[in-house]
């Protein structure tokens, strides 16, 4: 039985020839007994099980259809080094000093990402360009100075740009000016997560595809997982299987709304076309409430997030608004040729912050990135390592939390959806020439 939000189809083929990371080839069925037994096959639990291989645990990864299959082989590609909100806003929340920790691991994210990807050699196409943002108005442009100038004092290479060297990078003139957080970059996510797969099972980790687990019960002093066709016990479980936990553990599916992110990728476009569009290869996004990513993937190609229903069946994103978008930023470009779309669910909690969570002794679960899972889930699946080998809160980074349904849930899509739609009539404004705007 599927869990609801396998309707998306296949990961991207572009993702899927990009490099030299394969899919894995199915391993059998499991059966007996693993010290740890990790449910999802994405970036948080593939993490996980590439952390836990130093511990010489054995260690058992359940996938229920094929690794990357959720929204870690389906993401825009950018290594993040912050969280959806502002610095303050964390340490609002958590206080001054686990605020503080958090916020700093943050921070060294990418690089947490960028050593995994060495260590492993993972060919993913990885690259530390710097993540540019873009001013689409004077109030865009102070947020971003703001962001700046937090990160600086912070001591992160994070540098603001002035309207002529901000079309430089761009390769258009559209913007009001930009920063760039030097320590971020992009890559192909499925090659990642298909490469911390083989690093794992390179690890002694046994990694098993096609495998859903249909419950998870505690029999005396062990779990025990029920499969499709077999049955596994375990020590210690982690679930990682953030938006797509669907039925297998209420409170945590109770916890999120998931909801549909789509993105497209053009034919290659011709060469000296190409050149001029964001000639250092920085992916772009800007201050813009909705989807902005712009960026270059292999053979001449544009990756764009795109605008697209968030919440329903499969269906085809607002191609449209890429177009116009595209239009409005690089005149001169041939109206795209789209090879590919695609989409795939992310997990928004109501704070929009990440939750771990000890759900019952031996269980942990980690999940809710809101988009910004890349380097955040990488850093998740640390934690979940280092809480099954035993270690105590002090050393994780994420807060181990109560875990909290959300009350009202099932009117969360709706209350959701209004709100991305004034965002979209606020961006729709926002797209008239920039002397017209504030
Ligand atoms: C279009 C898009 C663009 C994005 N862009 C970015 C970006 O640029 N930067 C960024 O940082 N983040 C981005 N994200 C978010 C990021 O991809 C996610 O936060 C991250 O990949 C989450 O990883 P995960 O391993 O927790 O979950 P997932 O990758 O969703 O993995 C969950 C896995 O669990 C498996 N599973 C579920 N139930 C079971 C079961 N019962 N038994 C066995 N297996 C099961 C699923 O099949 C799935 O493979 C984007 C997401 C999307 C969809």
């Amino acid at each position: 039985m599927g869990s609801g939000f396998d309707d998306h189809g296949a990961v991207p083929a572009i993702y899927d020839r990009w490099g030299r990371e394969r899919a894995l080839a199915p391993a059998g069925k499991p059966a007996g007994h693993a010290d740890v037994a990790i449910i999802g096959g994405g970036i948080t639990g593939l993490s996980a099980a590439c952390h836990l291989v130093p511990r010489g645990a054995s260690v058992a990864v359940l996938e229920a259809r094929e690794i990357g299959w959720g929204a870690s082989g389906r993401a825009f590609g950018q290594i993040v080094p912050t969280l959806k909100h502002s610095n303050q806003r964390i340490i609002d929340l958590f206080g001054p000093e686990r605020g503080e920790r958090l916020i700093a691991a943050i921070g060294d994210g990418p690089d947490v990402v960028l050593g995994l990807i060495e260590k492993h050699s993972i060919d993913c196409g990885a690259v530390r360009t710097g993540l540019l943002f873009a001013a689409h108005s004077s109030s865009g442009l102070r947020g971003l100075e703001g962001y700046a100038d937090d990160w600086r004092n912070r001591g992160a290479a994070v540098d603001v740009l002035d309207r002529s060297a901000t079309a430089h990078v761009v390769g258009s003139d559209y913007y009001r000016g930009a920063c760039i957080d030097r320590r971020g970059g992009h890559l192909n996510p499925l090659a990642y997560t298909r490469g911390l797969a083989r690093a794992a099972v390179e690890g002694g980790v046994r990694v098993y595809v096609d495998t859903r687990v249909t419950r998870v019960a505690r029999q005396g002093t062990v779990w025990q997982l029920a499969l499709d066709g077999g049955e596994l016990t375990a020590d210690r479980v982690i679930l990682a299987t953030n938006a797509y936990t669907g039925s297998l553990w209420s409170d945590v599916a109770r916890s999120l709304v998931p909801m549909r992110v789509h993105a497209a990728a053009t034919e290659p476009m011709p060469q000296e076309l190409m050149a001029g569009i964001l000639p250092q290869a920085h992916p772009l996004t800007d201050t813009r409430r909705l989807y902005s990513g712009v960026r270059r993937i292999p053979e001449g190609r544009l990756h764009l997030t795109v605008d697209g229903p968030p919440f329903g069946r499969h269906t085809a994103p607002y191609l449209h608004t890429a177009e116009r978008r595209l239009a409005a930023l690089f005149a001169d470009a041939p109206r795209p040729v789209w090879e590919e779309s695609w989409n795939g669910w992310i997990a928004v909690t109501r704070e929009q912050m990440p939750r771990l969570h000890a759900l019952a002794p031996g269980l942990f679960a980690g999940f809710g990135y809101s988009g910004r899972g890349l380097a955040a889930a990488t850093l998740m699946g640390r934690d979940l390592a280092r809480l099954a080998g035993g270690a105590d809160e002090r050393d994780i980074t994420f807060p181990l939390s109560a875990v909290t349904p959300i009350r009202g849930r099932s009117l969360a899509p709706l209350g959701i959806a209004t709100l991305i739609q004034g965002w979209r009539m606020l961006d729709r404004l926002d797209e008239r020439p920039p002397s017209a705007v504030g």
